[in-house]
């Protein structure tokens, strides 16, 4: 006759065999999750949970997530992760592509980068860097808002032509209301018209002041057009992370936010997740927002393929059971009967929140009509 374990019938149902367990106790049935049930059994436990679903908590959930505590001795230095910001057309992208350039070790084929969402570069020194490719603060906000707190230094990017503009004040409200550190790039420098004092001068009015005056705002001149300056900003970049003295631990199971994510003709769904802290393997099975899945490959940001992608690193996940949405994070689990459990759960809560609000709006319409 057919038989099951009562585990592997709370998988298939996305069920806590825990539940089941209670469930077959209720029956009549003492048994635990690794026994055998028949089939006639196992059915009628099926019609026992019906169509209802059985939720597990928030707290279920954050406990297999949160799992694993950091130690002292396990922690290692990370490469920074750096958002550039700042007024239109002050040179986010130029230079974001100047630095991405400057790196390319001359006669690599052609110099061609993935562009994946985000990069990573070595400094002179030999530091290690990885760049957010998104500029803008949209991007910044949306991934704040979301829970991932991905920046750990702001590039603020002034045009010495142009100063300090409308946008530039915003993107220094959003660095110190994150409690991120800022260097300015004075850019354009190559200007004739270029005017760095007038960038430093305007920027005391918003509480920044840079080295030049006297304060602890590292500035640096810099060029995207002809890349002078761009080593010394790479220079002040780490210096910067050498003060924070940013932090992981490598040999843990990996956790990380996703920058990008998108449904691909030929590889089925693809996410660019930079990884936060430990280290993501192929074979990983992991939950990601409301998705779940098992890590078939990693591709980094030259296009190669990679067996593991460790702290800071900006890396393609192909594997996914469906798309997230940048912002959410990544969590590696033990089972798929876990990743799947968490993943069912956020999108019923999800669910639940939506009808929440559906229902609110509703009652309000019926009171206003009233
Ligand atoms: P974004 O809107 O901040 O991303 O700015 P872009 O990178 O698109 O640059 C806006 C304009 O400024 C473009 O026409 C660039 O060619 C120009 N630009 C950017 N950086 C420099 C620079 O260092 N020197 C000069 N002369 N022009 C620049
Ligand atoms: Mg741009």
């Amino acid at each position: 006759p057919e038989t099951i374990t009562v585990g592997e019938l709370a998988n298939r149902m996305a069920e806590r065999s825990a539940d089941v367990v209670k469930t077959l106790m209720k029956m009549g049935m003492m048994v635990t999750a690794n026994q055998t049930i028949d089939a006639d059994t196992a059915e009628l436990v099926i019609e026992e949970f019906g169509h209802r679903t059985v939720r597990v908590s928030d707290a279920d959930v954050e406990q297999v997530i949160d799992s694993v505590e950091d130690r002292e001795e396990d922690l290692r230095s990370r490469p920074p992760i750096i958002t550039i910001m700042g007024h239109v057309d002050h040179g986010k992208t130029s230079l974001l592509d100047r630095i991405r350039q400057a790196n390319v070790v001359s006669g690599e084929a052609g110099g061609i980068t993935q562009h994946i969402g985000a990069y990573q570069v070595r400094a002179e020194s030999g530091a290690l860097l990885s760049f957010l490719d998104t500029p803008g603060h949209a991007a910044f906000t949306s991934m704040r808002a979301r829970g991932a707190n991905v920046t750990d230094i702001v590039v603020l990017v002034v045009a010495a032509d142009d100063a300090v503009m409308p946008q530039t004040v915003e993107a220094i409200s959003h660095a110190k209301a994150a409690g991120v550190p800022m260097i300015v790039a004075i850019n354009k420098i190559d200007k004739p018209t270029a005017n760095p004092q007038k960038v430093r001068t305007d920027l005391l009015q918003h509480e920044v002041v840079v080295e030049a005056m006297s304060g602890d705002v590292q500035d640096v001149e810099v060029s995207a057009h002809t890349g002078q300056g761009i080593d010394q900003l790479l220079e002040a970049i780490a210096l910067q992370a050498e003060i924070l003295e940013l932090r992981a631990n490598p040999q843990r199971s990996a956790l990380g936010a996703v920058i990008e994510a998108k449904l691909d003709v030929g590889r089925g769904p693809v996410a660019t997740v930079l990884v936060q802290n430990g280290t993501l393997k192929q074979g990983d099975i992991f939950v990601v927002g409301e998705q779940w899945g098992k890590v078939r490959a990693l591709i980094n940001d030259k296009g190669d393929r990679v067996t593991e992608a460790g702290p800071s690193t900006p890396v393609e996940v192909l594997g996914l059971n469906g798309t997230p949405e940048a912002g959410d994070v990544l969590n590696v689990v033990e089972t798929e009967a876990q990743a799947r459990e968490i993943a069912d759960y956020r999108v019923q809560a999800a669910k639940d929140k939506r009808a929440a609000a559906g229902a609110a709006t509703t009652l309000q319409e019926l009171m206003a009509k009233a």
